[in-house]
């Protein structure tokens, strides 16, 4: 399936890439949906990289196959956790549409496998907020199951961009490609992590409430196993990029009973204000903790973290 100067659409493609690329420079990785449903500009011409109701999109001035995937939110629903946990470690899997997997929307998919053409999925990581992911392409198309494999990379049309033909060397394509989805994949979850978090917080930093989000982080209390179950919000703290830092390093530890302590050697340490006011004013402090006990940090996190603290302290 490597034969990708076929694509009649290629060069709207790379026009949607160059929009993307600029949006997720200037919004970050994830995206609102008034910042998708602007389209992009593309000989003159406006087009759409998705509409509100299809999961598989293909703009009316394109000719081969879709554009765009999207996953589709049931009116009300949530999105779900982790959709792609059971099965496919290095793709995503995508529901076709409908029944038929031959109806017009699926036809698109078909073609776009056929072509080896790079799409764009959008990927909700919560009602109306998406992480887009692109170059993607269709690994296989499953009619019994009524689903896809897509599986990400991170060379975008580089073939046709150079005019030469793609090596065509499918296996190792593959694995590329599924070990970049798996990276992916990461990235996503922690794109959720991060909104969930910082929604706990209401866009504040616990030590400092600090309320600019552009400058928060989700911290990990305990470090990230890369197991889903760990970047739960119990086990997340929003922090500003300065105490991330502090206590990242464990310059400073939490009390499981929520209080902020120093090390020592930043205790002893005299400096200007960045460091007595915004860092050792905060000793013996508070942390300020969500509104809500099931958002709360976890006693087991706090604990495991403290007795770290305690130990390289
Ligand atoms: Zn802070």
């Amino acid at each position: 399936m490597s034969l990708p100067t076929l694509d009649p659409d290629w060069e709207v493609r790379a026009a949607a890439f160059q929009t993307l690329e600029w949006l997720v420079a200037r919004h970050g990785p994830t995206l609102e949906w008034k910042d998708i449903e602007k389209g992009f500009e593309f000989k003159g011409q406006h087009l759409y990289f998705a509409t509100k109701a299809r999961g598989i999109f293909r703009p009316k001035e394109m000719r081969g196959a879709a554009l765009s995937l999207k996953t589709i939110i049931p009116r009300g629903g949530r999105v779900a956790r982790y959709e792609d946990s059971q099965r496919g470690e290095g793709v995503f899997l995508y529901k076709l549409q409908g029944d038929d997997p031959d109806n017009r929307d699926n036809q698109l998919l078909q073609q776009a496998w056929k072509l080896s053409a790079p799409l764009i999925y959008f990927c909700a990581v919560e009602v109306g907020v998406y992480q887009p992911l692109w170059p993607i392409f269709i690994r296989g198309i499953d009619r019994e199951r009524l689903e896809c494999t897509l599986t990400v990379d991170d060379e975008m049309l580089t073939a046709q961009e150079r005019g030469v033909p793609m090596v065509a060397d499918a296996r190792a394509i593959d694995i590329r490609r599924e070990y970049v989805t798996v990276r992916a994949k990461r990235r996503l979850h922690q794109a959720r992590f991060r909104l969930e978090v910082l929604r706990a917080y209401e866009q504040r930093c616990a030590v400092c409430r600090l309320p600019r989000s552009e400058l928060l982080d989700a911290a990990h209390i305990v470090a990230d196993r890369e197991e889903a179950g760990e970047a739960v919000v119990p086990n997340g703290l929003a922090l500003c990029r300065l105490h991330h830092g502090v206590f990242d390093t464990d310059l400073m530890g939490i009390r499981p009973d929520g209080v902020i302590e120093l090390s020592q050697s930043l205790l002893d340490t005299k400096d200007g204000p960045t460091l007595e006011h915004a860092v050792k004013s905060f000793h013996g402090q508070h942390l300020h903790l969500p509104r809500r006990r099931e958002d709360q940090p976890g006693q087991r996190f706090l604990v495991e973290r403290y007795e770290r603290f305690r130990k390289v302290g």
